[in-house]
């Protein structure tokens, strides 16, 4: 039975040093990928329900790794976190959506704003409200231009350094929106106390559209959204019944594959000149 126990910990130990040397590799390689600036944005289109007018798009990360394609957020953005990596990560994303609408405001002389997902840990930096502020005058882009995400897992967890921050940026023009609302906790306080312009119910919450019982929960949060006069954006929808179910119950803006899936920066411009008929 020893010998046994002995061979179970020798195996754990093995695992345990293949975990962290993968760790450790995975770390590396996002280190590497960050000095050679290997990410790119896709951006995908929100709509205003009723009209179905183009009205934002929000950035979305993928890394170009050579010779591995396009790795998706989900399997390099919880790593970056981990390690912290996510601080320069986030600056870069920052700056290539900043120069996206450069290049958008150039072109086409009219601008939809683009959401940025931010994590909670950018927010540690005391001067990140102020630097993006800085950055955004010195490109002569207008602070509503852009608009930042934030989840409301990660607002709760980070809320004294979140907080003074959206309420910063809010002040000189920049909205904030709280990202995949329904999935986190004691939601409610905290939406009154965010200096918040929108709420994004998350796909779980659209997906079941238009059953009954989930019809009642979109409803319920969509009034809440309403009542502090927030935008109310429905995430996820595929199908013409969630988009339908999800205006009737009170989402303002819809987002999801039925209306665009996340385009590449020419496919959203060209979307843009659709829209604006420039
Ligand atoms: P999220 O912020 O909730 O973004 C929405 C995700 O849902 C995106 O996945 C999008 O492609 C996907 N999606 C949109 N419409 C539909 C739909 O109709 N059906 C389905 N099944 N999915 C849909 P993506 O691009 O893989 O991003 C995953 C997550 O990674 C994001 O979730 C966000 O939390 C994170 N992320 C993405 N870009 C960034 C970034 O620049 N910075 C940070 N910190 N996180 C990011
Ligand atoms: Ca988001
Ligand atoms: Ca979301
Ligand atoms: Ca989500």
């Amino acid at each position: 039975a020893k010998s046994r126990a002995g061979a179970a910990c020798v195996f754990f130990e093995s695992a345990m040093r293949t975990d962290s040397r993968a760790r450790l590799e995975s770390e590396q390689a996002i280190g590497r990928a960050i000095a050679l600036h290997e990410f790119v944005l896709e951006f995908q289109p929100k709509f205003q329900a009723h009209s179905r007018v183009l009205c934002g798009f929000e950035a979305l990360v993928r890394w170009e790794r050579p010779g591995m394609g396009r790795i998706s957020p989900a399997d390099f953005v919880p790593a970056a976190e981990r390690t912290g990596q996510i601080k320069a990560l986030g600056g870069l994303i920052l700056d290539l959506a900043m120069r996206q609408l450069t290049e958008w405001q150039l072109s086409h002389g009219r601008l939809v704003p683009v959401a940025v997902n931010v994590s909670p840990l950018q927010f540690e930096d005391a001067a990140f409200a102020a630097g993006l502020l800085g950055e955004l005058k010195s490109r002569k882009l207008p602070a509503e231009a852009l608009e930042i995400e934030i989840t409301e897992t990660a607002a709760i967890a980070h809320l004294d350094q979140v907080l003074p921050q959206l309420q910063h940026l809010r002040t000189a023009g920049v909205l904030s929106a709280l990202d995949d609302f329904g999935t986190g906790q004691s939601s409610l306080t905290l939406l009154r106390n965010l200096p918040i312009s929108t709420m994004k119910l998350d796909r779980s919450m659209i997906e079941p559209l238009p059953e009954h019982q989930a019809a009642a929960v979109v409803k319920v949060a969509a009034a809440l959204g309403q009542a502090l006069q927030l935008n109310i954006v429905a995430e996820g929808v595929e199908t013409e019944a969630q988009a339908q179910s999800a205006e009737a119950l009170g989402c303002t803006q819809l987002q999801g594959y039925l209306l665009g899936k996340p385009l590449s920066a020419d496919a959203a411009g060209a979307l843009l000149s659709a829209s604006t008929g420039t």
